[in-house]
């Protein structure tokens, strides 16, 4: 038989979390080692429960949610999603402009197959979320990506984003807070991008899945509560909020002038039918959600869990010598820089790999976020304190002697 090639269409996607070196930690693992998992934003296997009247919703609700449902989500989620905008300020919209999906990963492959035609270009952030550069490439578009500023909180540099624009530009993609810098953005940026948007009629596309993880008083905006005159696609969900992200549950709402964007509409209803629904018992638990008792709130607050993890995280990379990182103000992630002259580093994806083979402890190269730069990785902070704490003293043994060779 022939040697069965993968699509063409794949030739430019990588989506590297997941990739090259996470296999090797699972040959390690193969081996009977105990690998350290760093690389994901996965909180369940770190021992953060969801919420009990979540889990309580979705098993009361199994023996009812065995058809198949609307395809863009059953009412009662899509109605607890409009009144969480609603409450946000956003007034403008209607249940039709919700879509739930399995997950807000779903909902970004799809939305970039409903928009874009070979060679048009979206803007992304770098480092970014390497899931929206996937799905630019998968869908024939090309990504560009604009410059995030580290020397300014990480924040979108707009001048780099403005330069960027060209005729084929048909969207902006901004991730608030962040993944994989923790950057929460100020009212100034989020207008600055949609002056942006505007005057050059862009969508946003705003991914706005970490809303809920915010640390030092770090306030998020939504970005569509800023503007009703701009095609604004906002992403978010339970994964992270709620800590069920194998429950798979996100939204996908539209938001701004939608009468000049009813072909789009239109295709993006063909793809959400073509997969019939979304996950249905777990659709059950979003107004729960969305509307009970908000526990992220004990977890990044006063001696919360998370919060805790991340001073420590913090503070103990920084102690490294060579290793330098700013705070995250919010979601889970330290993006950590470090110094290639002093370690000799010309690939980031050696060193880590050399730090999963000596210490067994899984990070992601920075280079897998869509960045030039060579001398970065991200780290998860969500082992608890005793986990943390042994782990970034393994690192810092690691990086007292690493010269890459
Ligand atoms: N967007 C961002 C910025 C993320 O970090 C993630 C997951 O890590 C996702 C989207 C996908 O989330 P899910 O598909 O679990 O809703």
């Amino acid at each position: 038989m022939k040697s069965v090639k993968k699509s063409s269409k794949l030739n430019n996607v990588c989506y590297e979390i997941r990739g090259q070196i996470a296999a090797e930690a699972r040959r390690l693992e193969d081996e009977g080692h105990k690998v350290l998992k760093l690389n994901i934003g996965n909180p369940a296997p770190f021992g953060f429960e969801a919420p009990d009247d979540i889990l309580k919703d979705v098993i009361h609700n199994l023996p009812t949610a065995q058809g198949y449902c609307d395809s863009k989500g059953i009412y009662s989620a899509r109605v607890a999603v409009m009144q969480y905008f609603q409450q946000n300020g956003i007034r403008d919209l209607s249940i039709d402009d919700i879509y739930i999906g399995n997950g807000v990963s779903e909902l970004i492959v799809m939305s970039m197959q409903g928009l874009l035609n070979d060679g048009d270009e979206v803007l992304i952030p770098a480092p970014d979320y390497p899931l929206w550069t996937a799905a630019v490439s998968l869908s024939g578009g090309k990504a560009i990506h604009y410059r995030c500023d580290e020397e300014n909180q990480w924040f979108p540099d707009l001048d780099d984003m403005a330069s960027k624009i060209s005729t084929n530009t048909k969207a902006i993609v901004l991730i608030n807070p962040n993944n994989p810098t923790g950057a929460v953005y100020s009212k100034e940026v989020l207008e600055g991008i949609l002056a942006l948007a505007r005057e050059h009629q862009l969508i946003v596309f705003s991914d706005e899945i970490y809303d809920k993880i915010l640390y030092d008083g770090a306030q998020h905006i939504p970005t569509a509560s800023l503007a009703n005159d701009v095609l604004i696609i906002t992403m978010g969900g339970l994964s992270k909020n709620y800590r069920i992200a194998g429950f798979r549950a996100g939204w996908m709402v539209i938001t701004g002038p939608k009468i000049h964007a009813e072909d789009f509409l239109e295709g993006l209803n063909i793809l959400a039918s073509m997969r019939l629904c979304a996950n249905v018992p777990v659709q059950h638990a979003i107004q729960t959600a969305l509307g009970g008792y908000q526990s992220i709130n004990e977890l990044i607050t006063g001696n919360g869990r998370l919060l805790k993890q991340r001073n420590i995280a913090e503070e103990m990379i920084n102690d490294i010598d060579g290793l330098s990182c700013n705070s995250a103000m919010g979601a889970l992630y330290l993006f950590v820089k470090v110094d290639a002259e002093k370690f000799n580093i010309t690939n980031d994806e050696k060193m880590v790999l050399d730090l999963l083979k000596q210490e067994k402890i899984l990070l992601v190269h920075g280079s897998a976020f869509n960045i030039p730069d060579k001398n970065y990785f991200r780290l998860v902070f969500l082992p608890h304190v005793d986990e943390l704490v042994p782990a970034l003293e393994r690192l810092k043994a690691f990086f007292a002697t690493y010269q890459q060779v």
